[in-house]
């Protein structure tokens, strides 16, 4: 019997691709993944909606088109080995983790990224892994990246994170640009120090806080 979740997350899935998104392993990853299940119990009815949500902490769960936009934006295969700084729930590293073959994932508040780390164990998403820490400096140990997501605004483009780039990896972070919010940027390594740069969309995210 197919549940009233999954009816809701395939309208989700709809309205994304009528927005423009058209990678299907995203698409099939966001109708396999319960989003329901990454936001607080008294939110589920509207885990479906094209909205960001409270997840405690004063930190959000992203809203699913710009999700959509920046794991197609990633360019992610199943050979992949992906990061993202900021886990907050973990839906965007489960995400990850049915497109990429490792996902590295690193989140500052304890409450939040013990959590999700759970949240994983227990739904079955075996190949990625939560750290709690700084990730403004990303994870050398886990390094060169295929892809890196930054799920938090930063202040200006980050350059250490930016190193973790294997040669032709993909960087998808949002960049302060003014008062109003960032610019989400595409940086792709392309030499040991030339990096390329677009800019995908005018986009809002909680800051980045940290050293790097
Ligand atoms: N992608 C997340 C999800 O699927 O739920 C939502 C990310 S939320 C918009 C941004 C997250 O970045 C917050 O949980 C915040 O605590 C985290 N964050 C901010 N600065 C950070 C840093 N320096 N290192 C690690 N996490 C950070």
């Amino acid at each position: 019997m197919t549940s009233d979740f999954t009816r809701s997350r395939e309208r989700m899935v709809d309205l994304i691709a009528s927005r423009g998104s058209r990678d299907e392993r995203v698409l099939a990853a966001m109708r396999e993944v319960p989003r329901e299940l990454f936001v607080p119990p008294h939110m589920q009815d509207f885990a479906h909606e094209d909205a960001p949500l409270s997840i405690g902490e004063g930190q959000t769960i992203s809203q699913p088109t710009i999700v959509a936009m920046m794991i197609e934006a990633a360019e992610i295969g199943p050979g992949s080995n992906v990061l993202e700084v900021g886990a907050g729930s973990g839906y965007v590293v489960a995400l990850l983790s049915r497109i990429a073959r490792n996902v590295y994932a690193i989140e500052r508040h304890r409450r939040l990224g013990e959590a999700a780390s759970e949240r994983l164990a227990r739904l079955g998403y075996a190949n990625a892994e939560i750290r709690i820490g700084d990730g403004s400096k990303g994870r050398p140990e886990a390094a060169p990246f295929d892809a890196i997501l930054v799920s938090a605004a930063a202040a200006e483009m980050p350059e250490t994170i930016r190193q973790q780039l294997a040669m032709g990896g993909r960087l998808i972070v949002p960049v302060d640009e003014d008062i109003a919010g960032q610019a989400l940027q595409r940086i792709t390594r392309r030499g040991e120090d030339d990096y390329d740069v677009e800019t995908l969309a005018k986009v809002q995210f909680v800051p980045l806080v940290g050293e790097g």
